[in-house]
């Protein structure tokens, strides 16, 4: 399986053509998409006409970009022009964005080929793409197991090799637990550092949008490209990122890393996770760096506080799903029925958990108890994530407490599924980035994701010890 890295050098340098590149891919989506189900829609054809397309640039002595001929998934809550993008929700149904998101113009102006559109946890909220409405991913690895999510489809589609790259967004974990579960890297950038620009809103304050990649490298190449200043995201940082991939292999030596007590010992952390993470922890050490225990205390608060200000963001934000400008209407005789019909027959289980999650934790009288003690909260955490930032470069945790688990397995308990993002949720609060990277096996011979955690925009060092462990990986 050809890196993207090589896929772009070999297409820009005439060697291979874009096309070539993409029938293989198309293959392998024929070979088994029906057993892993990571698309709601395959773009064959119009994938073969932009690859085409970066196959005549090459023929007139023109640079298609980076991204070269490499086909790119895009998580299915990514707005594209004239192309359906349903977040994996009924109440899309029929929807066309006018529009393509700034990462999805940023691929294709990179000579990126969008391969297609990927299942998710319908607006993004689950941890196994389970929750989506039309049916579940199942792990490359292992077909009777989940991918992680929400961006399962993504994060299997890289692992499946049906895309040698992928774009997901990271609420709470999002691109990281399904790329620890299929055993991908997967990072979510510094909050700001990627343009927001035609994501499908879930929690506005939390959302980012980061690459699946088969490789270290891989994800800078994709990072590079979509990273920047965005004058259509008000919170997009103005800041114009260093390049990532010249530095990556920079190593780690007196690198100052540290290891999150609270978080290696988090509820349902498996043996395996704690012993992947000390062997990741023992490689960076023989590569140099200082490796030292840290307590960062207000963490253990993450997930709690995180399920109040999410659910929060995302009844707000889900509130212009009414049957009028949006997919589906189901009609009624009058408007407020038609409203709550459309709501009612568009919306599955887990959405409308978190409506009436966030509408009670914002209505008057619990908004301060709720609401405004999660925010505080919040605040904590960041500034403990500060205070260890003062004596360390980097810190590292599991970034799932479980390998993969069976389909079904937490489909009915929502706390439990909620746990799954444990040590992922933390950096999504104070805004940092973060990383996941394959660091060897657990239980059954599942992969196992080690994350890497950084202060904001220190994306330049996590990627040095993103590298220094893919080259350290059992
Ligand atoms: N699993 C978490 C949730 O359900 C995080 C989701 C995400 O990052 N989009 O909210």
């Amino acid at each position: 399986m050809s890196a993207a890295t090589e896929i772009a050098a070999a297409v820009r340098a005439g060697r291979r053509t874009a096309r070539d590149v993409l029938e293989e891919h198309l293959a392998r989506i024929d070979a088994r998409e029906s057993e892993v189900h990571a698309f709601n829609l395959v773009l064959a054809d119009e994938a073969r006409a932009a690859a085409d397309a970066v196959d005549a640039l090459v023929a007139s002595g023109a640079d298609p970009g980076p991204l070269a001929g490499v086909p790119v998934a895009l998580k299915d809550n990514l707005c594209t022009r004239g192309v359906p993008t349903t977040c994996s929700s009924r109440i899309l149904a029929g929807w066309r964005p006018p529009y393509d998101a700034t990462v999805v113009q940023r691929v294709v102006a990179a000579g990126g080929v969008v391969a297609g559109k990927t299942n998710l946890d319908e607006f993004a909220m689950g941890s196994s793409t389970e929750n989506s409405a039309f049916g579940p991913t199942r792990n490359p690895r292992d077909v009777s197991r989940v991918p992680g999510g929400s961006s399962g489809g993504s994060a299997a589609a890289v692992a499946a090799g049906f895309a040698p790259l992928a774009l997901g967004s990271d609420t709470g974990g999002s691109i990281r637990q399904p790329a620890a579960l299929c055993g991908t890297v997967g990072v979510k950038p510094t909050y700001g550092a990627v343009s927001r620009y035609g994501l499908v809103a879930f929690a506005s304050s939390l959302d980012q949008i980061g690459p699946f990649a088969g490789s270290v490298a891989d994800a800078a190449l994709l990072l590079d490209v979509i990273a920047g200043p965005d004058p259509l995201d008000s919170t997009s940082s103005p800041r114009v990122p260093a390049a990532l991939g010249p530095g990556l292999r920079d190593g780690v030596a007196g690198l100052r890393v540290g290891l999150i007590d609270e978080l290696v010992d988090a509820e349902g952390v498996e043996p395996e996770v704690r012993d992947a993470v000390s062997r990741a922890a023992a490689a960076l050490e023989a590569a140099g760096a200082t490796v030292e225990r840290v307590s960062v205390p207000s963490v253990v608060y993450g997930l709690s506080a995180y399920y109040l200000i999410a659910p929060a963001e995302a009844s707000s934000n889900l509130a212009r799903y009414d049957g009028v400008r949006y997919g589906l209407r189901v009609d009624g005789d009058d408007v407020a029925t038609m409203n709550a019909r459309t709501r009612d027959v568009g919306f599955g289980p887990e959405v409308k958990r978190r409506i009436m999650l966030g509408t009670y934790a914002l209505s008057a009288g619990y908004y301060d108890a709720y609401y405004g003690k999660a925010q505080r909260v919040r605040t904590l955490i960041t500034r403990d994530f500060a205070r260890a930032y003062e004596r360390f470069d980097a810190l590292l945790s599991p970034t799932s407490p479980t390998v993969a688990f069976p389909l079904g397995a937490k489909a009915d308990n929502p706390l439990a599924m909620y746990l799954s993002d444990v040590c992922t949720i933390p950096t999504n609060l104070a805004g940092h980035a973060a990383a996941s990277v394959p660091f060897g096996t657990g239980r059954d011979g599942l992969p196992v994701g080690v994350q890497v955690l950084v202060d904001a925009e220190q994306e330049p060092t996590m990627f040095r010890v993103m590298q220094a462990l893919e080259e350290r990986a059992s």
